[in-house]
């Protein structure tokens, strides 16, 4: 397949008008100019890498919550209208034998992924061993603190599908954290009150991720220096955004961009099953929550509770409030940080000769026109 007329968003450069070959589901060619072969005339908008989505709970009526093959393989197919070509499917705190039902499901969905669907890498636990002092929208009673023996549980009942857990590091003696690390599950500091100097402990171990910064975390402060501190100050942590100016307003999104650059960040959305979905009252877990465009809050509190904005739209976030972003910074934030966090790189992430044909087409106003996965059209906008 032909992809021409394109602006190409390469790592380091951009294209201005190129054209891309794609043979059994890879890209084969990246070309400057025109082609005589026939192909998809992409009419001189931007060819990007696709979106990957590490931290997403759900949308379009579905979460990991809702618990069924069916389901899962809806919010697949759902997804790729947003730009996304791979994504982790995000839990919240659940009772240990609902875990135990969302998981057996998960792990035949997981074996039973449809064509055409954006690729789910695996699930991303974002609790139970999470900070009562920083549990956000979590349910306080089914808190724990970080335990080995639970988290051997959760790998074999996903059938070693956990690819990212969401922990305070310091409700744990640093165990836990080479556990993970281990055991090949991207250890994610979040919902937690830790001190810089507690952290430290788990950034030696190795712990280069962090769980929506600010959000649910202890902050920046002169006498409290908290997680936020340690993921700014750090150049090789890489730190979740939630770019839809609701968690975080766009004065800091300047601030943290200014600080990390574009290596340092990966665009998240952290929405649930109501994006995409009218305003209205929905479920988080067991917490009943109220969507009001964007804004997702728990009906009890008035708490932000997840988000309801779409990958896309963060994407627009950042380009209209960073100033003088380019396309090719854009890309690190997401798609290349978080493949080579994932370990996905020498397959995905960028357009590449010998990587999968996982694009995503943006117009002017960079909106999603089509999206390809593996080679081929997994969405493409109406007219
Ligand atoms: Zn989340």
């Amino acid at each position: 397949m032909i992809l021409r007329n394109a602006k190409i968003v390469l790592k380091d450069k951009i294209i201005e008008n190129g054209w891309l070959e794609i043979e059994n589901e890879t890209i084969k060619s990246i070309n400057e100019g025109d082609t005589q072969q026939e192909g998809i005339d992409l009419k001189g908008q931007w060819l990007l890498p696709g979106f990957i989505e590490c931290h997403v709970h759900g949308g379009y009526g579905v979460d990991f919550e809702t618990g069924t093959v069916e389901a899962y393989q809806k919010f697949g197919k759902m997804i790729p209208k947003e730009g996304i070509t791979s994504y982790i499917q995000a839990s919240v705190t659940n009772s240990k034998e609902n875990n135990l039902k969302y998981l057996s499901a998960f792990k035949e969905f997981m074996k039973n992924q449809d064509e055409n669907s954006a690729k789910c890498l695996g699930l991303h636990m974002e609790g139970p061993f999470i900070s009562p002092a920083k549990k956000g929208a979590h349910e306080l009673s089914l808190l724990e603190d970080p335990n080995i023996e639970v988290m051997k549980e959760f790998i074999e009942l996903s059938d070693d599908n956990v690819r990212i857990i969401t922990y305070a590091p310091d409700m744990q003696d640093g165990s836990f954290t080479k556990f993970l690390l281990d055991n090949n599950i991207l250890p994610s500091a979040g919902h937690t009150n830790t001190s810089v100097q507690d952290f430290l402990k788990d950034y030696k171990i190795g712990v280069r991720h962090l769980t929506h910064l600010f959000n649910g975390m202890s902050g920046v402060s002169q006498q409290e220096p908290g997680l936020a501190t340690a993921g700014l100050y750090f150049d090789d942590i890489l730190c979740e955004v939630i770019s839809d100016s609701i968690h975080i307003q766009p004065d800091t999104l300047r601030l943290i961009y200014k600080i990390k650059g574009p290596q340092g960040i990966v665009i998240i959305t952290d929405a649930m099953n109501a994006k995409g979905e009218p305003d209205g009252n929905y479920k988080l877990g067991n917490l009943d929550v109220i969507k009001e465009g964007m804004k997702v809050s728990l009906k009890e509190g008035g708490a932000l509770a997840g988000a309801g904005a779409t990958y896309d739209h963060n994407v627009r976030v950042m380009l209209k409030e960073i100033p003088n972003l380019k396309m090719n910074e854009l890309i690190y934030m997401t798609s290349i940080n978080i493949a080579k966090q994932l370990n996905i790189f020498d397959s995905t992430g960028e357009i590449s000769v010998g990587k999968k044909a996982d694009l995503t087409v943006l117009d002017d106003k960079y909106e999603v026109n089509k999206t390809f996965i593996n080679g081929k059209v997994a969405y493409e906008k109406s007219n």
